[in-house]
């Protein structure tokens, strides 16, 4: 495996573009999630809401964990087109970025683990205390502000001759504001008021999109900072089981570098990985086929 890095070859307005989408799709998912817990202090918080919220995060979620990351990313299974579309617009409905950015990315991140090349990671920034917490920052939210080498995205030709992937790449926008106007109008239809439309959209759409967001940027930094190794791979990479409880099951983060290309992260019998019970399921019932386990898996992404 290449582990030189060469510098981005983005634009200037590319990544200002994307730095400006960033900042909204990062600030405004916490302005709701605040809204909602002030709207929820004062009784304006229902069952119907808390469902909404457990629904949507486990569908954006297992479109991110399942769908961007492990079928699309690292090709851990195969299934039908119509499956692996469901699989891309659940993931954009997490507002993590379009698939081909998300994809290059984390493609980027397993070349370049912990090394100069990495897009986020929480490592090689200083020694001491104050280190810790700018690398925690960086890997966390801080490097996609970070301009053309945050930004640097490399050819993808599996997914650039792939019509399925094109389209949830392309649609991206449109499957985001679905995933909001979706808690939205069942919260108003449920409820027959407009207030059951604007609690389901704050808690269904935009306080779940914040919490995801976390879950998954969680990935990034806690588990290139803190918990154990079961394997030795050449970076940082740890298994934390509060983040593999939030990130249905991608917190085994150890375990994924040490097999990428494995559809199942949680490898021992208390390693709880929701994704890989979803796979499992879709396997069974002949809706998920090839499904890579670490026999099969090797060190490619
Ligand atoms: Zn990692
Ligand atoms: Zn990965």
């Amino acid at each position: 495996m290449n582990r030189a890095f060469s510098p981005s070859n983005a634009t200037s307005a590319g990544v200002r573009r994307t730095q400006i989408f960033t900042l909204v799709a990062v600030i405004v998912p916490w302005l709701g999630f605040v809204t909602a817990a002030v709207l929820a202090w004062n009784n304006f918080l229902s069952l119907r809401d808390i469902v909404l919220f457990v629904i949507m995060y486990l569908i954006a979620g297992f479109g991110v964990t399942g769908g961007y990351h492990r079928l699309f990313t690292h090709r851990s299974f195969v299934c039908p087109v119509w499956v692996r579309f469901l699989f891309g617009v659940a993931g954009s409905m997490a507002v993590q970025g379009p698939l081909f950015f998300w994809v290059a990315t984390h493609r980027r991140h397993h070349q370049y683990s912990d090394i100069a090349g990495d897009p986020h990671s929480p490592q090689n920034h200083g020694e001491g205390f104050g280190a810790m917490i700018r690398g925690f920052y960086h890997s966390h939210v801080g490097w996609m502000f970070r301009g053309a080498d945050a930004m640097a995205v490399r050819s993808l030709p599996d997914l650039s001759r792939d019509k399925t992937a094109r389209v949830i790449h392309r649609g991206f926008v449109v499957w985001a504001l679905a995933g909001l106007a979706l808690p939205s109008v069942v919260g108003g239809l449920i409820s027959g008021t407009w207030m059951g439309c604007l609690t389901g959209f704050l808690w269904g759409g935009l306080a779940r999109v914040c919490v995801a967001h976390h879950a998954t940027w969680s990935v990034n930094s806690v588990c290139h900072l803190w918990g154990g190794r079961d394997f030795e791979t050449p970076d940082d990479s740890r298994n934390n089981p509060a983040v593999a409880v939030v990130s249905l099951g991608e917190g085994w983060h150890n375990n994924h570098h040490a097999y990428p290309q494995s559809a199942r992260h949680g490898l021992r019998w208390f390693q709880l990985d929701p994704t890989w019970m979803l796979i499992w399921s879709l396997a069974r019932v002949r809706l998920a086929s090839n499904v890579q386990g670490i026999r099969q898996a090797s060190a490619k992404v």
